[in-house]
């Protein structure tokens, strides 16, 4: 992923910043593609995973549709050129203002996750003189057996609505006039590794929609959600994830009806592995039983170690001596900023340039400010 020639011009720029591969984010988009033709899957990208418009307007050129968390996502989705038919905005918090707005740019459906939130929409598509498409995210009892964070499947979680409270709101939304329920939507976590762990949704999500063709409700669409994870421990040779596998058991299992449409959600999975974050080592300090590399990005750049203890690949693109164990840690006033403990790395010294792999999603999209730090803009390569 690294040529000499790329990374001299890291050795030009300001540090730390991001770096996305295009390369690599055209090859996974192809892949992903070819899989979802052959079962026709329709995939919508998590746009909170990464909502770089360079990014955003590859995967909108390969034809997917978008997810959205928020009415700014949906407002930059439909900037960017997303077709408003296919854009979805699912959220358990979602705002009178941005329900308004998404009405306004005429988004295909709303995912919901409570009664409340329902009649919320059906009130303010009354007043807009229209009928809002909804899907209802429902909570399967899934366990994603992954990191506790990051599980969202689970009944006590805050996301979707419990089978137990189906009864009362299918009868319920009989009254609402300005709401039209045509999809089932199902997401049960994040960096979901184990296979079987699909196949459990699947089950699960035959039998809930059993329930509602037996309430008499017809279902168009099935959202399946994304969480299909990547290989953190192998960001070159696992570069692309296994959709061919991941397709392939909601094919198998998944009882589809005729003419019904299905959906996936994929953010991670898609652009995880084209993004690094690149960083100069500012000094290389002696501890008692360890070495610290000290380098200029923190947690501020890059979160996910002190959010979710994750794991990230590290690599020293400009030394190429005999191995040493060093913690790299940032400058943050914190001791949860810490890249990685006993990391071997070639001989370390001020001035190396460090990259942070598999950082392209939920990265740089969780940025932030805190000690008042610099904003490097991000560089993109492509063959
Ligand atoms: C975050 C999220 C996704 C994307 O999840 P990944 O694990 O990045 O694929 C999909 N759908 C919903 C509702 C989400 O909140």
């Amino acid at each position: 992923m690294f040529s000499q020639d790329l990374v001299e011009q890291f050795k030009l720029r300001e540090t730390p910043f991001y770096h996305y591969d295009l390369t690599r984010l055209r090859e996974t988009i192809k892949v992903v593609k070819s899989f979802a033709q052959e079962y026709d899957f329709d995939i919508h990208y998590a746009v909170k995973a990464n909502s770089n418009e360079p990014i955003l307007q590859e995967i909108n050129q390969a034809g997917f549709g978008a997810d959205c968390v928020s009415g700014n996502e949906v407002k930059l989705a439909a900037k960017v050129g997303f077709a408003p038919q296919s854009i979805l905005f699912a959220g358990v918090g979602k705002t009178d203002k941005e329900i308004n707005e998404a009405l306004a740019i005429g988004i295909k459906a709303f995912n919901c996750e409570s009664v409340q939130e329902i009649e919320v929409i059906n009130e303010l598509a009354e007043k807009a003189n229209q009928i809002a498409e909804i899907s209802l995210r429902i909570n399967p009892n899934v366990d994603a057996k992954t990191h506790k964070y990051i599980t969202t499947g689970l009944d006590e979680n805050k996301f979707g609505i419990n089978q137990i409270d189906l009864p009362e709101l299918v009868t319920r939304i009989k009254d609402f006039k300005h709401i039209s329920l045509t999809g089932l939507h199902f997401h049960i976590g994040s960096q979901i590794t184990d296979m079987k762990v699909f196949q459990g949704l699947c089950l699960r999500v035959n039998e809930i929609q059993n329930w509602f063709t037996d309430h008499g409700i017809h279902i168009e669409h099935l959202n399946l959600g994304g969480g299909l994870g990547i290989d953190y421990l192998q960001p070159d040779e696992k570069a692309i994830p296994d959709f061919e596998t991941y397709f392939n058991i909601f094919h198998q299992f998944l009882e589809r009806k005729p003419d019904q449409k299905v959906h996936f959600e994929l953010g991670r999975s898609i652009v995880a592995q084209c993004g690094n974050l690149i960083s100069r080592v500012v000094y290389v300090k002696t501890g008692i039983n360890t070495n610290f590399a000290i380098v200029d990005a923190g947690m501020t750049e890059l979160m996910r170690p002190a959010l979710y203890q994750s794991y990230h690949q590290i690599d020293n693109l400009t030394s190429h001596s005999d191995l040493r164990d060093y913690d790299v840690v940032g400058p943050i006033c914190e001791s949860t900023d810490c890249f990685g403990k006993s990391v071997a790395l070639p001989e370390t010294s001020r001035g190396d340039i460090i990259a942070i792999r598999s950082a392209g999603a939920y990265g740089e999209v969780m940025r932030s400010q805190y000690n008042l730090r610099d904003h490097h803009e991000a560089f993109y390569s492509q063959l």
